[in-house]
């Protein structure tokens, strides 16, 4: 009996023990997962009777190529196609000197492809971004995004418009994240294109989007059903409240390759199980560790990752008078606590209630801003509550409030990220796979993705030795 152990029960955990499932309808699959939970970032929780997310809140629809993502397919292989929902066609503001603007179009996470389209909020310095005769980018080469829009565009343009919109997705700096990793597309364009705003037209017209089609979509009822759609489906043994805390080789039994073996539990009372192979779906510090009893070097490059903390500040507003948007992003210059808002009722009209409550969803923390997080959760909703009051206007006294804090939450893709995990992944035995946010991408669609394909080289190697 093949036995194999994922250890994670997040949603890379949960994609990879459905695919394992699918492709070796036989083996023995284990998710361990640490806490008293699956699903590890999505989470539906409750706020003043209405569902309402503790982490992520939507999934992309399409792939950068234009394709169905691999969140959605998911959704429709557990039979929730029909359960998915789409925002409110409703616009988003950004916050410019304590004033809401429109978040302008035309651009890719920021970087403007018409420099007219951003005028509004930001002047470009378009003399910079002259043709040189040669790509912006070498073969091979990353850069940190702020770096390169900075030198072809200014710093206007990346402090107000890159920064808010890549750091609502990462929490971190357009300065210290990778182009490669953040924005791969771009980064392709970059290494044939000799203009940064010639790049992000071609980056655009590469991924051209039908019109009409939604770009985000969810569960109604909330993401955790997903979880608990794919947990059922991969029909893998669920143990819950089991971190794993070390993994090594096994002395070896009948069958090639190595066998691995796990200890997991409390430390008084370790539990020790073994499997044919297993897949990390772990932030990075437990997988680094984990790796450490790994031959090859590949704890290295994967513990070289840093993360950023986040926050989210939930309210029920009584009566509140919101301005019809779905959302707002505060650019860090504006030196407010939050840095993005989600007008949750107005975003999803699913979750609109007839008693007027309406339901708003603030983030709070910066990669390297860890201290702005060190606050009772009081203090944070007034802060939040009066942040946003200054942007829309006065605001009533939420009915129900949570705090909802993430400790390393955002993995920080800096410069390189993409070669140290093609290093960690090139030193590991095919019967160790990574997978989740840590790698190739923070989104869930990606996550998923990474899940699916860490499945696939377990598979591929464990059908080996059985032939
Ligand atoms: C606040 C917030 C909002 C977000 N919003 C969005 C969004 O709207 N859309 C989007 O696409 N993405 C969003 N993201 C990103 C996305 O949710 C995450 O990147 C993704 O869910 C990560 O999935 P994962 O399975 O890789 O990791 P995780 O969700 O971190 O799961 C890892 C699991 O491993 C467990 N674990 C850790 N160590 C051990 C151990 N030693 N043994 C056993 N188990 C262990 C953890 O308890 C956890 O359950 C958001 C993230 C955050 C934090």
């Amino acid at each position: 009996m093949t036995r194999v152990a994922v250890v994670g029960g997040g949603i890379a955990g949960l994609a990879t023990a459905l695919r394992l499932r699918e492709r070796l309808p036989r083996a023995t699959i284990t998710v361990y997962e640490g806490s008293g939970a699956l699903g590890g970032k999505l989470r539906t929780g409750e706020l003043a009777g209405s569902p309402v997310e503790r982490g992520a809140e939507n999934f992309l629809v399409r792939d950068p190529d234009g394709g169905e993502s691999a969140a959605v397919a998911l959704a429709r292989r557990v039979g929730l196609a029909g359960e998915l929902v789409h925002p409110a066609p409703r616009p988003a503001a950004l916050a410019v000197g304590g004033r809401l603007r429109p978040v302008p179009g035309g651009t890719l996470v920021g970087v403007p492809g018409d420099l007219e389209k951003v005028a509004a909020v930001a002047r470009p310095a378009a003399e910079l971004d002259r043709d040189a005769g040669r790509p912006l980018l070498e073969p091979g080469r990353d850069v940190a995004v702020g770096a390169l829009v900075r030198r072809r565009l200014g710093d206007e343009v990346v402090d107000r418009l890159v920064d808010p919109m890549l750091g609502g997705v990462y929490a971190g700096r357009a300065d210290g994240l990778s182009l490669a990793a953040t924005m791969p597309g771009l980064a392709a364009a970059a290494r044939v294109r000799h203009t940064l705003t010639g790049a992000v037209r071609a980056a655009m017209a590469a991924a051209p989007r039908p019109p009409g089609t939604p770009v985000f979509a969810t569960v109604a009822g909330g993401v955790s059903r997903l979880v608990e759609a794919v947990a059922a489906a991969s029909g893998a043994d669920l143990r819950l409240g089991l971190p794993v805390r070390e993994l090594s080789p096994a002395p070896p039994e009948a069958g090639p390759g190595p066998r691995w073996r796990l200890v997991l539990g409390a430390t008084r009372a370790p539990e020790v199980v073994t499997a044919d192979a297993v897949v990390l779906a772990v932030p990075a510090t437990p997988a680094a560790r984990l790796l450490a009893g790994v031959p090859g070097d590949a704890a290295a490059p994967v513990g070289a990752l840093e993360y950023a903390s986040v926050a989210l500040v939930a309210l029920a507003l009584p009566a509140a008078e919101l301005p019809d948007l779905s959302g707002l992003l505060v650019p860090a210059a504006e030196g407010m606590l939050i840095k993005a808002a989600t007008f949750f009722t107005t975003k999803w009209p699913h979750t609109r209630r007839p008693d007027g409550v309406a339901l708003v969803r603030a983030s709070v923390g910066r990669y390297g801003e860890e201290q702005a997080l060190q606050r009772p959760d009081e203090d944070l909703v007034d802060q939040a509550l009066k942040e946003l009051s200054g942007l829309v206007g006065p605001l009533p006294a939420p009915v129900e409030s949570f705090v909802q804090r993430w400790g390393g939450a955002l993995p920080q893709y800096a410069p390189g990220h993409l070669e140290r995990v093609a290093a960690a992944r090139a030193a590991l035995p095919g019967t160790i796979a990574l997978a989740g946010a840590a790698y190739d991408g923070v989104g869930i669609p990606a996550c998923v993705r990474s899940g699916e394909t860490a499945a696939d080289v377990i598979a591929a190697t464990l059908e080996q030795w059985a032939a």
